[in-house]
């Protein structure tokens, strides 16, 4: 039987130990509880906010987004088919997407051409797939984005 995580809402395989968007491991235990397990509430408001962008009438934009479920996906890339469209040469078509989680945004690059960065204290560093808490801010192509849950 496939199995449905229960930090960020992703179908996973039978055989997969962890989960393959959040690495979080299977619930074993929940599976053969009786009855329903207590269900998973996640509701506000998740803004993206462009701080820097090749194109200048964007920077200051903020994107909103209601989030009702837990799993909610936001997609952000350079094509029209994305919730938040990113006009920069270096931003792929379909670049990363954010899926809210009662414990914080897990932050998931699809494989894009330049990466997705997080920016700390020191810098900034490459991510894959990581829970990036409740606010962050990631730098793709030259365009850097603020989010907040
Ligand atoms: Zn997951």
């Amino acid at each position: 039987m496939p199995w449905r995580c229960p930090i960020c809402g992703t179908e996973n395989r039978d055989d997969a130990l962890t989960c393959r968007v959040c690495g979080a491991y299977k619930p074993e235990a929940t599976t053969k509880r009786m009855g329903q397990p207590p269900r998973e509430e996640v509701s506000g408001v998740v803004v993206i906010e462009v701080l820097e962008s090749p194109v200048e009438p964007l920077v200051g934009k903020k994107f909103e987004f209601r989030v009702n479920s837990p799993g909610t996906i936001i997609t952000v890339g350079r094509s029209v088919e994305n919730q938040v469209v990113v006009p920069d040469p270096l931003v792929s078509r379909r670049h990363l997407r954010l899926i809210v989680t009662q414990n914080g945004i897990v932050v998931e690059d699809l494989g894009s051409s330049n990466g997705t960065y997080l920016l700390t204290e020191g810098g900034e560093r490459l991510v894959k797939v990581e829970n990036v808490g409740k606010s962050a801010v990631l730098r793709i192509g030259r365009t850097k984005l603020r989010i907040v849950a």
